[in-house]
């Protein structure tokens, strides 16, 4: 092929795939250039294990959903390394209050703050080289540690759209690189880190929609299940790691941990005990179940209000006897099943946990059906009185 040709042929299939992306929804994104100069001696950052031939699937976007003080394995390996790599800028920070602002990875340890100020001509530069390494080919290595999106100077490059565009965010990021990773890159299992092919990470769920999601700490391969209605609600606020004041002695006293009146991580952890043994989702925030479990004075709405344990027995076999209850499972089916079951007050949340589990385990034991710890209509049948 002579040059001229090559540079055609090159051009018809750049042109073709810009038509693919624009009926993609992708369009517009050309237009924009990188937002520091691509060096031209690229200096990248070295994996520490061989790279396999294949690439992990690039990050879908998985935009925060529970909240977190603890930066993730994945997220502090990238820092180091490109903090030792480059030898310049500083550390931002990973994490990030739960309370301040929006949506941000930040909040759950899965974003970093790199700071290179477009000011300072060495940084600026050592931030086109970070940018480069990650975005170059297609975004190759973003690929491999799982980057989800990266902005910088007013630009922002994600693995969900092609191409730089323009970002119109609160903050311009002129003084700062931001790295968002997705749940399998901020947990360090992509090849970047393993050397094999990572598998997608989806990431935590909510119980209920509105609410945080549970924090988990280990990758999760199956889609979160549909989200249930909110089956109580209250009049105390949602309050998040890192607060302090009244509420916050209120809910330590309850917990029974020491009352000091900062949210502080101790306090989380408790916390976090404590949703796990009561049935709570374990999202590590004073989120509406846990104020309902905490506090039950303060409910302003309760799905099985006035409900008797035999009544909430002859509902729930009437309208979900065909549904399968399991753990993890949400909704006013499973609150109706708590009350059903005489539980405490403080563990009638709507979501079937340990509790739960156990206490279903129990009746079916004593009633001679099979131990299987889920709730069917055999089970709602025996709770049912004649
Ligand atoms: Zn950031």
């Amino acid at each position: 092929m002579t040059q001229a040709r090559r540079i055609s042929a090159v051009l018809t299939i750049g042109v073709s795939l810009f038509g693919l992306m624009s009926t993609l929804g992708a369009s517009g994104a050309s237009a924009v250039t990188a937002p520091t100069p691509v060096p031209t001696v690229a200096k990248g950052l070295r994996a520490p294990v061989a790279q396999p031939a294949a690439l992990d699937a690039a990050a879908t976007y998985q935009p925060q959903v529970s909240c977190s003080p603890v930066a993730l394995p994945g997220t502090k390996k990238l820092r180091d390394l490109a903090l030792r790599t480059y030898g310049v800028g500083r550390d931002g920070g990973t994490t990030r209050a739960c309370s301040i602002g929006g949506l941000s990875e930040h909040k759950e340890g899965r974003s970093w703050d790199y700071m290179l100020n477009v000011k300072n001509p060495t940084e600026k530069k050592t931030a086109g080289q970070f940018i480069d390494f990650l975005t170059a080919g297609g975004g190759l290595q973003a690929r491999r540690l799982g980057v989800m999106y990266v902005i910088y100077n007013k630009k922002i490059w994600s693995s969900y759209r092609t191409g730089w565009r323009d970002y119109r965010g609160a903050q311009d990021h002129t003084d700062h690189v931001h790295v968002s990773l997705s749940w399998a890159g901020a947990r360090g299992l992509t090849s970047f880190w393993t050397g094999r092919v990572g598998a997608v990470d989806f990431g935590p769920c909510a119980a209920f929609t509105g609410q945080p999601a549970a924090v988990r700490s280990s990758a999760r391969r199956t889609p979160c299940p549909t989200t249930a209605a909110r089956v109580k609600s209250t009049s105390l606020p949602t309050t998040y790691v890192g607060a302090s004041g009244t509420l916050v002695r209120t809910a330590q006293k309850a917990v029974g941990t020491p009352v000091t009146g900062r949210f502080d991580t101790r306090t989380w952890t408790a916390l976090k005990k404590y949703q796990s043994a009561n049935d709570v989702p374990k999202t590590g925030v004073l989120d509406a179940a846990t104020w309902a479990s905490l506090v039950p004075a303060r409910v302003t709405y309760d799905a099985a209000k006035g409900m008797t344990a035999a009544g909430a027995a002859a509902y729930g076999r009437q309208h979900y006897g065909a549904t399968r209850l399991a753990p993890a499972s949400a909704g006013k089916a499973v609150l109706l099943l708590q009350v059903a079951l005489g539980m405490p007050v403080r563990q009638r949340t709507g979501y079937y946990g340990a509790r739960t589990k156990a206490a279903v385990a129990a009746v079916q034991s004593a009633r001679g059906l099979r131990r299987t710890g889920t709730a069917d209509r055999s089970l709602w049948t025996v709770l049912t009185p004649r």
